[in-house]
């Protein structure tokens, strides 16, 4: 009997080298999921595109070790820290369950909407801190919206300030995210009473500043009224989502814009042309035919949450995350993580399934590209 084992663990030695071969050829479990503490796949999504921004995580860093008054912070900051192989959200959850019931409750919420609160109260624990805040240092845009008289030209300019861009989509229309942000930039013209008596104005923004990390949020959900009763219908369209983009042609080249003469179908914003011209405060009118405006800094894809399901209610959160150093993709669904195969990346140029239900798309600008001046053309 002892021989027989003997001899069966001599056989058995070789067939297990040949099976320890294999289990190091099979790549190892992919760590860094986030457990599900029921329904919380926003909560988990919400975190890793968070933690896979390196700006953030440090100066969060900075400010979570002074944990008076600063209980998000420090469960972020714990949060980061962590070095197990599956992580937990409940700190967070605890303490956005006391900015707002429903987060510390265990029904399905928006990630868009969950990610914009926390912001906000991180913002809130900083207080007069703007210098520090890691809100405002990495997620801050400024724009400039103005409205100008198509008749006598007066011009009021607001401020916006928001920590995620809200982008529309149109119902079934493929298009690139960039194409949608040149959209947001267009001008337009809106009703407006001013006091000459003229009823329309010429609404233009502008970016002031940009920030280190672009939030974009694909409006997929549009409110929509049947047999009486609102309801959110989601839109499929496909958004294509370059790996690298520039804000030049967007905001930073609005206040040079206004509408190529060969549209001259609309008399109204040529009009606004010429009086914004006058205005001493206004840069030189010029056409929208080049990027050689500002010297800017390129922006990397770098993470994207997506949106399976039809409704907000039902739909389920799932994160893709570039690593930093491979630039391979990853997939981190609740506790799982998988490498993620882009399909056909070669041919397309595109990563096919991010694009049919990306909802949260994130860009990291690249500080260590050289500035790019004049005619960049980064694509
Ligand atoms: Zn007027």
């Amino acid at each position: 009997m002892w021989r027989g084992v003997a001899s069966e663990g001599k056989h058995m030695s070789a067939w297990e080298r040949e099976t320890a071969r294999s289990e190091r050829r099979r790549p190892a479990r992919e760590t860094g999921g986030i457990e599900n503490l029921g329904n919380s796949c926003y909560i988990a999504a919400s975190l890793q595109l968070l933690r896979s921004m390196r700006g953030f995580v440090e100066s969060v860093h900075e400010v979570s070790g002074d944990e008076d008054g600063k209980p998000l912070l420090a469960a972020l900051g714990e949060f980061f820290r962590s070095d197990a192989s599956e992580l937990s959200a409940s700190g967070v959850k605890r303490e956005m369950g006391r900015v707002r019931d429903e987060y510390g409750e265990f029904d399905q919420h928006d990630a868009m909407e969950f990610m914009t609160q926390m912001l906000d109260t991180i913002e809130r624990e900083m207080g007069d801190d703007a210098a520090h805040c890691p809100s405002r240092q990495n997620f801050a845009w400024r724009i400039e919206h103005a409205l100008s008289c198509v008749s006598c030209g007066e011009r009021s300019v607001m401020d916006e300030s928001m920590y995620m861009l809200t982008l529309q989509l149109i119902i079934d229309e493929n298009e690139s995210v960039d194409a949608l942000l040149d959209r947001y930039f267009i001008p337009e013209k809106l009703e407006r009473k001013c006091s000459c008596g003229c009823l329309f104005a010429i609404s233009t923004r502008q970016i002031v500043s940009e920030p280190k990390f672009l939030l974009l949020h694909l409006k997929r959900f549009n409110a929509v009224i049947a047999r009486g009763v609102l309801r959110l219908q989601k839109l499929t369209a496909s958004i294509r989502l370059p790996s690298k983009m520039s804000l030049m042609h967007a905001g930073s080249a609005a206040a040079e814009i206004v509408v190529p003469k060969s549209s001259g179908d609309d008399s109204d914003l040529e009009h606004a042309n010429n009086a914004s011209k006058s205005s001493p405060d206004t840069p030189g009118v010029k056409r929208h035919n080049t990027r050689s405006v500002a010297a800017t800094r390129p922006f990397d894809l770098l993470a994207v949450i997506s949106h399976h399901g039809n409704t907000v209610e039902l739909g389920h959160f799932v994160a893709h995350i570039r690593e930093r150093k491979s630039k391979a993709w990853k997939t981190y669904d609740d506790e799982r993580v998988t490498s993620y195969v882009a399909r056909d990346e070669l041919i397309f140029n595109s990563l096919q399934e991010f694009e049919r239900e990306c909802y949260v798309v994130a860009y990291e600008r690249d500080d260590n590209e050289n500035l790019r001046q004049g005619n960049a053309q980064i694509f």
